[in-house]
């Protein structure tokens, strides 16, 4: 399934696959497409399985080769478990958490000279001249190298496990936070870090200018189911939290 999510002239930003999955057991998840004229940008391509399907997907509005960047938002399997042939197949840059680049080319990457690490505090990356995107910190939730993507001119953050659902009833969009809470409750209260590490998350992205929270998995918030995201995470008693 594929969603428009933003078109403005050159400028569009596209959800390439919503839940999907290559296996029975494996969660599902979403991944997405940033296309800026001919050059495009992709998050979390996921396990080599999804690659048929998504590299088809994506050649109907680029040429892959034309995929100049891929961001991983941390080092989990369902992330980037399929990196050599997005690698090989594009020669796309690879962004990450400096934390992960270290480690990556045990997946017997062919290309590792094209891994380009994160620094701790974010950076913004020239995909190509004209079309930049903008790493975020997000460390801790729940990576210790984990990042996030904003992209300046849809407004989308992409946050990766931020916001993601184990479950949803699948609504591109939360339309209800309250009735959603159930299938992001356990996730976050297990898997993220803590709550200092929420709260200077939520003031991050209060810095910028964020219409829509896009993560790997389940729906995605704007408007007040947005809003309802962001207060519920800053309150969050999480992780560590309970080591009491
Ligand atoms: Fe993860």
């Amino acid at each position: 399934m594929t969603e428009v999510l933003f078109d403005e002239g050159p400028h569009k930003f596209i959800l390439l696959g919503f839940g999907e999955s290559s296996r029975e057991e494996g969660i599902p998840s979403n991944q997405y497409l940033v296309v800026h004229g001919t050059e495009a940008a992709i998050f979390d391509p996921g396990g080599s399985g999804l690659f048929p399907v998504l590299s088809a997907r994506i050649s109907e509005w680029v040429d892959l080769a034309r995929v100049r960047a891929i961001f991983l938002s941390h080092q989990d399997p369902d992330v980037s478990a399929g990196l050599n042939v997005w690698m090989e197949v594009t020669g796309a840059k690879v962004h990450l958490s400096r934390l992960w680049t270290r480690f990556m080319p045990h997946m017997d990457l062919v290309h590792s000279e094209n891994l380009v690490p994160v620094p701790d505090g974010g950076a913004t990356v020239e995909v190509a001249p004209g079309f930049s995107l903008v790493t975020l910190p997000a460390h801790f939730l729940h990576s210790p190298g984990q990042i996030n993507v904003y992209d300046p001119i849809s407004k989308i953050l992409f946050t990766g496990d931020i916001g993601a659902a184990e479950r949803s009833n699948g609504t591109i969009y939360v339309d209800n936070f309250a009735e959603h809470l159930p299938h992001i409750e356990p996730f976050h209260k297990r898997y993220m870090a803590g709550n200092r590490a929420l709260q200077k998350w939520v003031r991050e992205v209060e810095r910028h200018d964020v219409a829509v929270i896009a993560p790997q998995h389940g729906p995605l918030y704007r408007g007040q189911a947005r809003e309802d995201l962001l207060r519920w995470l800053f309150d969050l008693r999480c992780g560590m939290d309970f080591y009491e």
